[in-house]
């Protein structure tokens, strides 16, 4: 998912809508923005893409005020029905407050077990629904401690933004698994998942939120506060590999250049004799961009993707799937005919975009077909927001490294190692989460909601 929001701004909701038009890519299932005008919270959302359910002006003004948050939805819990849009909004004794959030909560179901026991209702089947339950029950005070005590209680991946009548509140989790940012726009501060959010709307790059970090933003200014127990941090290194956008800064790097710097590597370790290095649209291009550079064959474009196709993998159901990958690709006959040709992609989760691939080129002309992944196999599912499917859907949990090439019918096949993303990344040192890879969880799962055990 991806959220929004700012804070002191006339056009707060006009720019979240921007602000969530460049965080498209984390989500595109549904989307929101909660607004407030210092007295009241307003709320509009909906199944759909940004520019579908906010593309109308009018929209705006029953959006008013000078604070709003906003949240673009991929659902990792919960399905993907409209009750569970965000931001969620409630009224409670103390007013009005709404969340957004990106991440994944991994005692929700102890803790939901534990509200309903004491009364509580929900009426979502989201994870996130849990905060606010926690945030009613909390006999503290004020909002600042309230909040403290309630995400005290939760364990896993959180990126949450809060609105209430008169403040903001932004926090990142302790193991930080997820980005967020805070910028400035003139008397404004800005909050966003990723920096290329804040670049749409000329906002300045304040700095990253530190894991473990509340800020409370209201008119007075903001305020930051560790209030959480330390731990070392472990963010999401697939952020890199696969699921920020290039032009971001998150984790302290470039996106771009990291994913660059993979697809050197890839082509160290992973060397052939080829004609043409050609992407796999647009996750593999600055891979591919990569391995060109270091190996010396020659980039060229060989598959041209239909850009009004969104995400294939993020399309909840797998029929649809299935079909995306035509869709979304055609491949350029004239650049492949009588070539060897090495393609690139970011990672294989079931191998069905592989394998229609690689048939796609052949059939294209290709003489051969060398497969090179700029990340480890994908072998372990993840349960901080990342929706990989179970165990038994990811190819890798369960075949060689030959019987998936023979799968997805590659001449070659070859994954960058654990080591050299971690040197891509610059990350030997720092603590990154590589559990999809390495099936070493930071933080362990009590019990889920919606999901399936770790196996
Ligand atoms: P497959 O067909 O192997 O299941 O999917 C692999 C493709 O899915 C890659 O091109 C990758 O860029 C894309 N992809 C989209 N969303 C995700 C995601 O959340 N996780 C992973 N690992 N790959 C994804
Ligand atoms: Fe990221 Fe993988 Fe860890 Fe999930 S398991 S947080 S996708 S590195
Ligand atoms: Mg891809």
């Amino acid at each position: 998912c991806g959220i929004f929001g700012v804070f002191n701004h006339p056009e707060a909701s006009n720019l979240t809508y921007l602000g969530l038009y460049a965080l498209q890519h984390r989500g595109q299932e549904s989307c929101g923005i909660v607004s407030s005008d210092g007295n009241n919270l307003h709320s509009h959302k909906s199944m759909g893409l940004v520019a579908d359910v906010f593309g109308n002006q009018e929209i705006f003004k029953s959006l008013p005020g000078k604070a709003a948050i906003g949240h673009v939805r991929y659902s990792t819990t919960g399905s993907s029905v409209i009750k569970n849009v965000q931001p969620i909004m409630v009224d409670y004794s103390r007013g009005s407050i709404a969340v957004a959030h990106n991440g994944n909560i991994v005692n929700a179901q102890i803790i939901k077990d534990e509200l309903e026991a004491y009364g509580s209702i929900f009426q979502t089947t989201m994870d996130t629904e849990i905060i606010v339950h926690l945030l009613a029950t909390s006999k503290a005070i004020s909002l600042q401690d309230r909040l403290t005590d309630a995400l005290s209680r939760i364990q896993g991946a959180y990126c949450l933004l809060f609105l209430t009548e008169t403040r903001m509140v932004a926090v990142r989790d302790p193991n930080g698994f997820r980005p967020l940012c805070l910028g400035r726009q003139g008397g404004s501060y800005v909050v966003a998942s990723e920096s290329c959010a804040l670049d749409l709307i000329d906002a300045e790059f304040i700095r990253e939120i530190a894991p473990g970090e509340m800020i409370v933003i209201d008119k007075n200014g903001m305020n930051s506060l560790f209030p959480f127990k330390k731990v070392d941090p472990t963010p999401c290194i697939f952020e890199f590999v696969y699921f920020a956008r290039p032009d971001s800064h998150i984790f302290g790097r470039n996106v771009y250049q990291v994913r660059k710097e993979q697809g050197r590597q890839l082509a160290r370790e992973h060397k052939v004799d080829a004609d043409i290095v050609i992407p796999i649209p647009d996750s593999g291009v600055p891979a591919a961009l990569g391995y060109a550079e270091e190996s010396g064959i020659p980039f060229e474009l060989g598959l041209i993707r239909n850009h009004y196709v969104g995400r294939t993998f993020i399309e909840p159901q797998q029929a649809i799937r299935h079909f995306g990958v035509k869709i979304k690709l055609n491949p350029v006959r004239e650049v492949l005919k009588d070539k060897r040709v090495v393609v690139i992609d970011d990672s294989i989760v079931r191998g069905t975009t592989s394998r229609k691939i690689v048939k796609m080129i052949r059939n294209a002309g290709a003489r051969e077909v060398h497969v090179r992944i700029s990340s480890p196999p994908t072998s372990y599912p993840c349960y901080y927001g990342i929706d990989t499917p179970n165990r038994k859907e990811l190819i890798s949990s369960s075949h060689s490294l030959d019987e998936i090439r023979r799968y997805i019918t590659a001449d070659s096949l070859g994954y960058l190692s654990e080591e050299g993303l971690m040197s891509s990344v610059g990350a030997e040192n720092a603590g990154f989460c590589t559990a999809c890879f390495t099936g070493g969880y930071p933080v362990k799962f009590p019990r889920l909601l919606d999901q399936d055990e770790p196996q």
